[in-house]
């Protein structure tokens, strides 16, 4: 496994339950880039209005994530801050309330339920909204939660974890069944040589995207605030365990710029009292990270050829929500291609 983001920990924990012997290579620390760095919607009414292969994905991964939340927090004896909250999306003009209603009744007819949702009670809000939605089936998980658990997992189940090991090259060796690339915004930087030629992968491209939350203990907080996820435009706001709300986020396009830029974070701390009043004056801390995006916006989770290379990565604004599918397939995949082959297949990696 090349990457130890939640997306490579999910196939590896996937891999071993099958029996297998797995090693993860990871840059730097296991779950500290994007799979840190992620809000956790779990939120198809927020995010898809096509009905494409990420969509068939992110439904049957919403459908599983009760289950992997449980056995993973069986397993690993983690606490894990997961709830079917719901959303609301909110629109403060007619153009959006008429955007709102046109996405509603193309999810609904996709098969993703929404209902009409008096605005005025909709709690914490800024008053005067013209039409809410209220999306039942949207959750949240937070995913420093998954990804601790996801290493004591792995951990239990004998995955080695090599940590501070960048992979700079996977090539023709006789030393795995599967070599699967899961290296984020990183991944099409690993060169892959294949009967002696260089293939050219996927394009990823790193999307960065600023988060801010704010701590209210201590300040009176209402425990209902934000209970249930709110959106409006680029604007959302969740709530973690305790008294945290994170509120998101921002799509740049900066390269591996990491800096947390102090305006960009004040836009999205104003932004975020604009919707909730109670928000307004309150410290809070920010964040970056990068998001694996792909040129037609869907995920590379596939075999490459007929090699035993695996592809999984490109989950852009999704990767949490689509870890337990992505591990399903690709760890089926590799399944099912080495008891074909009855031999291990070559593939190796190189330092
Ligand atoms: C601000 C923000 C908000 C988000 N909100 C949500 C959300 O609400 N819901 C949702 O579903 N998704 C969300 N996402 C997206 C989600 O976080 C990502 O899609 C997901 O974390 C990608 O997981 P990953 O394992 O592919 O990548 P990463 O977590 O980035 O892991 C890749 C790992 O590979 C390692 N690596 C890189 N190069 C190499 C190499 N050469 N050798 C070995 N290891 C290497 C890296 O160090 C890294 O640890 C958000 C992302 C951001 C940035």
């Amino acid at each position: 496994m090349i990457g130890g983001g939640i997306i490579g920990m999910s196939i590896a924990w996937q891999l071993s339950k099958s029996g297998a012997g797995v090693t993860v290579f990871e840059a730097g620390r296991v779950g500290n880039e994007a799979s840190w760095a992620g809000a956790g919607m779990l939120a198809p009414g927020g995010e898809l209005s096509e009905r494409d292969r990420l969509f068939d994905l992110a439904m049957e991964s919403q459908r599983i994530y009760p289950g992997y939340v449980a056995e993973l927090s069986r397993e690993s004896g983690v606490a894990i801050d997961y709830r079917e909250c719901g959303a609301f999306s909110l629109a403060y003009s007619e153009s959006e309330a008429e955007d709102l209603r046109s996405l509603a009744t193309k999810q609904n007819l996709m098969g993703i339920y929404s209902e009409q949702f008096s605005p005025g009670r909709v709690p914490g809000v800024r008053a005067g909204a013209l039409a809410a939605q209220y999306y039942p089936g949207d959750a949240v998980v937070n995913p420093r939660d998954l990804m601790r658990a996801l290493v004591v997992a792995c951990r239990r189940a004998n995955v080695t974890l090599r940590e501070l090991e960048p992979i700079r090259e996977v090539a023709e060796r006789c030393e795995f069944d599967g070599t699967v690339l899961a290296a984020g915004a990183w991944s099409d930087q690993v060169k892959v040589v294949i009967a002696g030629d260089l293939v050219s992968l996927p394009t990823v491209i790193p999307v960065r995207g600023h988060l801010i939350s704010f701590d209210l203990t201590g300040a009176g907080d209402d425990p209902a605030l934000c209970d249930v996820m709110v959106r409006h435009n680029h604007t959302y706001l969740l709530r973690r365990w305790g008294n945290t709300i994170v509120a998101g986020a921002t799509t740049e396009h900066c390269g591996f710029d990491r800096a947390i830029d102090g305006r960009v974070a004040e836009e999205l701390a104003a932004s975020a009292a604009e919707l909730m009043p109670a928000l307004s004056n309150r410290g809070y801390s920010a964040w970056t990270g990068f998001r694996p995006g792909t040129p037609g916006g869907q995920p590379c989770i596939e075999r490459l050829g007929d090699s035993s290379i695996w592809l999984a990565y490109g989950h852009y604004r999704n990767g949490i929500l689509l870890a337990p599918v992505t591990a399903q397939l690709i760890a089926a995949g590799i399944n099912q291609a080495s008891s074909q082959m009855g031999s291990p297949l070559p593939a190796g990696l190189r330092r």
